[in-house]
């Protein structure tokens, strides 16, 4: 077989078979095709196109690219959850917790931010001390002491997606259908999940720009979960305007110490889009009826019980949960703060450039070796569609670094934050759900 032939045959809109998909992961895990050749046929796909057919061929040799990893051991309905990427989505960190004291299994694998989305890694890596690279034998004690872990995706799962994702980073090819599909579902199939809950986001700061795609992508994705007999579900939610309030990790990290200790907006996106994901999963594990599953998630938060288990599973992971005081100091040191001159609403919020300037403010990387300042970010007091008086306060920036002037960031700020004089609608959260 030949990798010419092969990209040859995707430019020119035919369809590849089953063992050239296999030849061309194969291959360039193994370094035989290299990443010129590989970036090439990814253009190719991106242009043209897979069928279903194609499609779970790749997903295929992806799972069977690397390890995959064994459950077994553990007994409970254990379940997943990933997000397609957007900017201030803290919904793992807190939901993962919560979902334990509803006595389900949580074992997630993250990654770390790219671009202008952000990592629940990175967030995480804000506790010092914490460390989230574990062996197979820590990850069974871990979760046999508190029932769950957010770690590092490990080498051995899924080689072809890190080297894959990687070079579609750099060659324009992410916002494919079939590649987005296969790289996230490749990922949850060998981790060895029951039920797999996916959040599609859309619009401006996310990969999929309109609900076409969104749900062209979501359909496909529980396709191929029903292929491999896994419960799955997929809910599209709004990346119009950033989910929470906090962009960069400190700031993210306290948005889920608030949704964990029940002192968050209960009106906020982020809390409701928290809610609705845990209490389907509540009711696709069979264990809750729809009142049972609120009553549920009420209860764990109220009680205290998902914040003890939010801190039991950072300890236990090596971090140093005093961290938290540190955090919320920087909170109270806002370098500047953005108020409005006049009465006003927000008409939009940039999410997309927004990300980007706290990725530029050291808040995220650009490169791997890049390292991440945890204590960067912005702060929103409001949010589309929210009223705004003389003199109250919009957004908060903590410039920790100085990486980009104080004066930069400010007008940066103010230009993402579009202010009308009129009422306007707040963003609809929830665009459509569907599981197998
Ligand atoms: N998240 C993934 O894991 N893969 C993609 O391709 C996009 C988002």
């Amino acid at each position: 077989m030949n990798i010419i032939e092969i990209i040859e045959k995707k430019k020119n809109k035919k369809t590849l078979s089953k063992k050239e998909i296999c030849y061309f992961v194969n291959g360039y895990v193994s370094g035989e095709i290299k990443d010129y050749q590989a970036s090439s046929l990814l253009m190719a796909i991106c242009i043209n196109g897979m069928n279903e057919k194609e499609t779970f061929a790749l997903c295929d040799a992806m799972i069977n690219s690397g390890e995959k990893l064994d459950l077994s051991f553990i007994k409970g309905i254990k379940v997943d959850k990933h997000s397609s990427g957007g900017v201030s989505d803290t919904t793992s960190i807190s939901l993962i917790p919560i979902l334990s004291c509803a006595g389900l299994i949580c074992a997630k694998m993250s990654g770390n931010g790219l671009g202008f989305t952000g990592g629940t890694i990175d967030k995480l890596e804000s506790f010092s001390g914490i460390n989230l690279e574990r062996n197979e034998q820590e990850v069974k004690d871990i979760i046999n002491k508190c029932g769950c872990l957010i770690i590092k995706q490990s080498k051995e799962l899924v080689p072809a997606d890190k080297k894959l994702y990687a070079l579609r980073d750099i060659s324009g090819t992410i916002d494919s259908i079939p590649l987005i599909a296969t790289s996230i579902m490749s990922k949850k199939i060998a981790s060895g999940n029951d039920i797999i809950f996916l959040d599609v986001k859309v619009d401006d700061g996310a990969f999929m720009k309109n609900l076409k795609d969104a749900k062209k992508l979501a359909n496909l994705m529980v396709k191929i979960g029903t292929h491999y007999k896994k419960k799955v579900a997929v809910v599209i939610s709004q990346m119009a305007e950033p989910l929470g309030n906090g962009i960069g990790c400190y700031y993210e990290i306290l948005d889920s110490v608030d949704i964990l200790k029940g002192t968050y907006d209960k009106n906020g996106m982020l809390y409701k889009l928290i809610k609705f994901m845990a209490t389907n999963i509540m009711k696709l594990s069979g264990k809750y009826n729809e009142k049972d599953a609120e009553n549920k998630f009420n209860e764990v938060i109220e009680s205290g019980m998902a914040y003890n288990k939010f801190t039991e599973m950072i300890q236990l992971l090596g971090g140093n949960i005093n961290d938290i005081s540190k955090m919320n100091d920087c909170l109270s040191h806002p370098s500047q703060i953005f108020t409005a001159q006049n009465k006003c609403y927000i008409k939009d919020i940039k999410c997309r450039k927004l990300g980007y300037l706290v990725n530029e403010m050291g808040g995220g990387r650009n490169t791997i070796e890049d390292t991440v300042c945890h204590s960067v970010g912005i702060k929103l007091h409001k949010h589309i569609g929210d009223k705004v008086d003389v003199g109250e306060t919009i957004a908060e920036i903590f410039n920790t670094n100085k990486k980009l002037s104080d004066d930069e960031i400010y007008a940066r700020l103010k230009d993402c934050i579009v202010l009308t004089d009129k009422p306007t609608e707040k963003t609809k959260l929830i665009k459509y759900f569907t599981t197998n």
